[in-house]
């Protein structure tokens, strides 16, 4: 089942390493690094805007059938800020 995304506050980044059942985490190396409603961290990278994790729990819109959500392990699914204008066109 996919949840979209309600909330716009934003949470911390954290980064996933590995897969599940051997992964590990970390905070982001950027202080005060946090994840905007729209998977954004403020380093740059994808992440997820419900959970704030990034890395192996991702899955990227991959853009067949017209697929543009980015989804996380945890359910969570969203459209990325840098496909948004893409979705537009
Ligand atoms: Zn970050
Ligand atoms: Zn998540």
């Amino acid at each position: 089942m996919t949840t979209m995304l309600t909330a716009s506050a934003d949470v911390p980044h954290f980064k996933m390493r590995g897969f599940a059942g051997a992964h590990s985490l970390e905070r982001c190396e950027d202080p005060g690094c946090q994840v905007t409603a729209h998977g954004q961290a403020s380093c740059g990278r994808l992440a997820c805007p419900a959970c704030g994790f990034s890395g192996s729990n991702l899955s990227a819109p991959d853009g067949f059938d017209g697929d543009q959500l980015a989804r996380c392990t945890c359910g969570a699914a969203w459209i990325p800020e840098s496909t948004r204008e893409r979705v537009a066109a």
